[in-house]
C-alpha cells in the first residue's frame, strides 16, 4: 500500500510540475512576443525619425543583429534597402501585408510566413515623411525554440522537480500511513483515526465483539455436550450393570448348587429376561446414538402414510394392549409426509406404547391422524396413569423416568421419549404434551407436509 501510495503521490506531483511548466512555456511565449513587438514599434519609431531627418544611407553603416531586419520600401515598393539581404536581389515589396497597411493607413502589421527568410515572421512598417515605408521584422519566439533554448537549466530543474517529488511522495505516504499501521483493531483509539477509517474500524469491532460471543457461546455449548456425554456414560454404565448383576447372581447360585432342581426353570427365567431387558436397552442405546451422530442418511426419506402407519403400528401392539386390558382404537384421515419410514414408525410405537404401558386395566388408547394447516399431526390420548407437572419437561431426557421401578417393571428403559426427542427432530417435526396425574396424557406428534417445514423444536405444555 505504501509503495502505491508513493506512485500514486508522485505521479500527481509529476502532472502538477508538468503542467505548469507547460503553462509557463505558453506565458513566456506571450510575454516574449510582446516585449519584442513593443521593441519593435519602439526601434521603428526611433529610426523613423532619423530617416525623416537625414538621407537613408547611415544605415548601410550600422551594426546589425541578425534576429532583427530592417527594410526600406519606396512607394511604388521597390527594396531601398535591407539589412539582411542586398537591396537588389529582392523583388517588389509592394504587395507585403504590413507594407499595403502602412502605405495605406500610415502603419502596419502583421504575422506570417517570409518567402525571404523562410520563416514565420512578426512584421511591422511606417510610412515616412517621404512616403517610403520603413519595416521591421522579427522571428517570434515560439515553444520548441525557447525549450531548446533553455534546455540544461530545464533538465536540472526536472531533475530536481523528480528527486523532491520523491522525497515529499515518500514522507507523504508514511504520514498517511502512521495512523493505519499503528491502528490496534481490538482497542482502536479514535483520536488518531481518520474519520474515513471509522465505520469501517467499529464494524470490526463489532464483528470481533460478535466472534468472541459465538466462541465462548460454542465453548459453553462444547463443555455442555461434554458434560451430558458424561451423564449419559455414567447412566448406560448404571443401567447395564444392574441387568448384568442379576445375571451373574442367578448363575452364581445355580453354579454353587444353592438352587433345588424344581426352581431352576424359575431362575434361568429371570436371567432370560434380564438378558432381553439387556438386548433391549443395548439396542435402544444404539438407535439414539446412531440418531444422536446424524447417521440415517437422506435417501431414506420416502413419501409415508401416516394413517396405515399408525394402524400397522396399533396392530403390533394389539397384544400387548390386550394383556394390559387397555382399549386400543385407531382412527382419522389419510395424511402423506415425506421421511423415514422406520424412524416415524419407531416413534409412533414408542409413543403408543407408552400411553399403554402407563395406562390401568380397563383404560383406553386412541391414536388418531389429522391435518392441521400445512402439518399432519398423530394425537395419542391415553386414560393412564398421567404425568406430574414437574416432571413433563425433562421426561424427553435420557434415563429420566417419572417412577423407576414402574418403568423397570413394565419394561421401560428410559430412553424411548428421547429416541422420539431426536426423531422428530430430524424431522423438523414438532411435539406437544399435555397431561394430568389420574385422568391420563395427550401426545401430538406433528409433521411438516411441506417441504423444509419449520425448524426442530420440542416443546411441552402441562
Ligand atoms: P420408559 O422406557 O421408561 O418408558 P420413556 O423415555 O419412554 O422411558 O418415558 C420416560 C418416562 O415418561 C417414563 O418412565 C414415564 O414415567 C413417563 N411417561 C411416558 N409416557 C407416559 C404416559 N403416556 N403416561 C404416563 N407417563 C408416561
Amino acid at each position: 500500500m505504501r509503495n502505491k501510495l508513493i506512485k500514486q503521490i508522485f505521479i500527481a506531483c509529476m502532472a502538477v510540475f508538468v503542467m505548469s511548466f507547460g503553462m509557463m512555456l505558453v506565458a513566456m511565449t506571450d510575454y516574449y512576443g510582446r516585449k519584442s513587438q513593443k521593441e519593435m514599434q519602439e526601434n521603428a519609431a526611433f529610426l523613423a525619425s532619423l530617416l525623416n531627418a537625414q538621407d537613408w544611407q547611415f544605415l548601410e553603416e550600422m551594426e546589425h543583429q541578425s534576429d532583427l531586419r530592417i527594410t526600406l520600401v519606396s512607394p511604388e515598393g521597390a527594396v531601398i534597402f535591407d539589412s539582411l539581404h542586398p537591396a537588389q536581389t529582392l523583388g517588389n515589396h509592394g504587395d507585403r501585408e504590413e507594407i499595403q497597411m502602412a502605405l495605406q493607413q500610415g502603419e502596419g502589421r502583421s504575422v506570417r510566413y517570409s518567402e525571404t527568410l523562410q520563416k514565420r515572421t512578426d512584421n511591422y512598417a511606417v510610412r515616412l515623411e517621404n512616403g517610403s515605408v520603413l519595416r521591421l521584422s522579427i522571428v517570434p519566439h515560439v515553444v520548441p525554440e525557447l525549450i531548446l533554448s533553455m534546455l540544461n537549466p530545464m533538465l536540472v530543474v526536472i531533475f530536481m522537480a523528480m528527486l523532491l517529488s520523491v522525497v515529499l511522495a515518500s514522507q507523504f505516504a508514511k504520514r498517511i500511513m502512521q495512523p493505519i499501521n499503528r491502528l490496534d483493531v481490538e482497542n482502536p483509539d479514535d483520536r488518531y483515526l481518520y474519520d474515513e477509517m471509522k465505520p469501517f474500524v467499529h464494524r470490526i469491532m463489532a464483528q470481533n465483539k460478535q466472534i468472541y460471543k459465538q466462541m465462548s457461546e460454542l465453548k459453553e455449548e462444547h463443555s455442555k455436550q461434554d458434560e451430558m456425554r458424561r451423564e449419559f456414560t455414567a447412566n448406560v454404565s448404571h443401567e447395564l450393570k444392574t441387568p448384568l448383576t442379576s445375571i451373574s447372581g442367578f448363575a452364581e447360585i445355580i453354579r454353587d448348587g444353592f438352587v433345588q432342581e424344581k426352581d431352576i426353570p424359575h431362575f434361568a427365567d429371570n436371567i432370560y429376561n434380564e438378558a432381553q431387558r439387556l438386548i433391549v436397552l443395548v439396542n435402544d442405546i444404539l438407535k439414539l446414538s446412531r440418531l444422536e451422530e446424524g447417521v440415517t442418511v437422506q435417501d431414506e426419506m420416502t413419501n409415508v402414510e401416516l394413517k396405515s402407519l399408525c394402524e400397522e403400528v396399533s396392530q403390533r401392539l394389539a397384544l400387548n394392549a390386550e394383556k394390559c386390558g387397555v382399549q386400543l382404537t385407531c382412527g382419522g384421515v389419510p395424511a402423506e409426509i415425506q421421511g423415514v419410514r422406520n424412524m416415524i414408525e419407531e416413534i409412533i410405537y414408542n409413543v403408543c406404547d407408552n400411553a399403554i404401558k402407563y395406562n390401568r386395566e380397563g383404560g383406553s388408547v386412541a391414536i388418531s391422524v389429522e391435518t392441521v394447516e400445512n402439518k399432519a399431526c398423530v394425537r395419542v390420548k391415553d386414560t393412564g396413569i398421567g404425568i406430574p407437572k414437574a416432571d413433563i419437561d425433562r421426561v424427553f431426557e435420557r434415563f429420566y423416568r417419572v417412577n423407576k421401578s414402574h418403568s423397570k417393571e413394565v419394561g421401560g428403559t428410559g430412553l424411548g421419549l428421547s429416541i422420539v426427542k431426536h426423531g422428530m427432530a430430524f424431522h423438523n417435526a414438532s411435539i406437544t404434551i399435555e397431561s394430568e396425574v389420574d385422568v391420563g396424557t395427550e401426545i401430538c406428534l406433528y409433521f411438516p407436509m411441506k417441504e423444509g417445514g419449520e425448524p426442530p423444536q420440542v416443546s411441552c405444555f402441562a
